[in-house]
C-alpha cells in the first residue's frame, strides 16, 4: 500500500510540545503513516550562539517520541557536512523510500513566510508538496487564518501562479506541487522562550516532555 510520509525539519533546540502536538495532529488529521522529525545539524537561518550539540538535540527528539506510533526521528542531516539545506534533505530522503511513497514537507507558517530565502526554493516547490501549519506569533496572536497568510505571500512574491482550492484547503499550480494548509491546535511555545526560561531558572514543566526536561537538566543545557 502507498505510504504517506511527512518530513518535519527543525532545529529542535529543544523539541517542545508545539512541535510534538503538531506532528500528532498531522499524523491523524492528514492520514500520514509516519512523521519524520529531522533535527538540523547546522541550521542555515539560525545563529549558533545558543545551539545545543546536534547529538543532544537528536537524543531529545528520540526520547520525546518514544512510544508514539508513527513518529520517527532521522539523523540524515547529522550525517552531512556543511549547512543543512532542506532541498538536500528532501532529495536524500526520497532515495531511502520506496518509489510509490508520497512525501510531504511540513513547516510552520513562520518558516513558510521565509521560504524565498531558502536554497533552491523554487526547485523544492517542484519536487515536494508542502503542508503549512498555523503558529501563533511571539505575542500569542494567530494570523487571521493560515490560508490568508499563505495566500498573501503567494500573490505578492516570486511564488505567483497558484490557485486556491477551497475544499481541501490547498493551493495548486500547473507546474509545482500543491501547498496544503492545515490547522493544528495553536500552542504559543517556542524553543527561544524555553531557553530563555532556563537561563532565568524558571520551570519548563509542561512545555516539553518530562524526559526532555530531565535530559536538559542532567546535561546542563541552555544555562
Ligand atoms: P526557535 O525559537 O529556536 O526559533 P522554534 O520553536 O521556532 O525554535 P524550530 O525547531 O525552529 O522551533 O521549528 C521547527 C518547525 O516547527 C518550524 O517549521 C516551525 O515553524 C514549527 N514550529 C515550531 N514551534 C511551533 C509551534 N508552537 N506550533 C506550530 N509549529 C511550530
Amino acid at each position: 500500500m502507498t505510504k504517506k510520509i511527512g518530513i518535519f525539519g527543525g532545529t529542535f533546540n529543544p523539541i517542545h510540545l508545539g512541535h510534538l502536538r503538531s506532528a500528532i495532529e498531522l499524523r491523524d488529521g492528514f492520514g500520514l503513516d509516519a512523521v519524520y522529525l529531522i533535527p538540523s545539524a547546522s541550521p542555515p537561518h539560525k545563529g549558533t550562539a545558543e545551539l545545543a550539540p546536534a547529538r543532544d538535540r537528536m537524543e531529545m527528539v528520540r526520547q520525546a517520541i518514544k512510544g508514539h506510533a508513527g513518529l520517527r526521528v532521522s539523523d540524515i542531516e547529522l550525517k552531512r557536512q556543511g549547512p543543512s539545506f532542506t532541498i538536500d534533505t528532501v532529495c536524500a530522503f526520497r532515495k531511502h523510500l520506496s518509489e510509490d511513497a508520497w512525501l510531504y514537507l511540513i513547516m510552520g507558517l513562520d518558516a513558510f513566510l521565509e521560504i524565498e530565502t531558502w536554497k533552491s526554493y523554487q526547485d523544492l516547490l517542484h519536487i515536494i508538496p508542502l503542508i503549512v501549519i498555523n503558529r501563533p506569533d511571539h505575542q500569542g496572536r494567530l494570523k487571521p487564518s493560515v490560508s490568508n497568510a499563505v495566500s498573501t505571500l503567494l500573490e505578492h512574491s516570486t511564488l505567483q501562479g497558484y490557485e486556491c482550492s477551497m475544499d481541501t484547503p490547498c493551493f495548486t499550480h500547473c507546474e509545482k506541487q500543491p501547498i496544503f494548509v492545515y490547522n493544528v491546535t495553536a500552542m504559543e511555545i517556542s524553543s527561544t522562550r524555553i531557553r530563555e526560561m532556563i537561563r532565568h531558572s524558571q520551570a519548563i514543566d509542561f512545555l516539553v516532555p518530562e524526559t526532555v526536561r530531565t535530559y536538559i537538566q542532567a546535561k546542563g543545557l541552555y544555562q
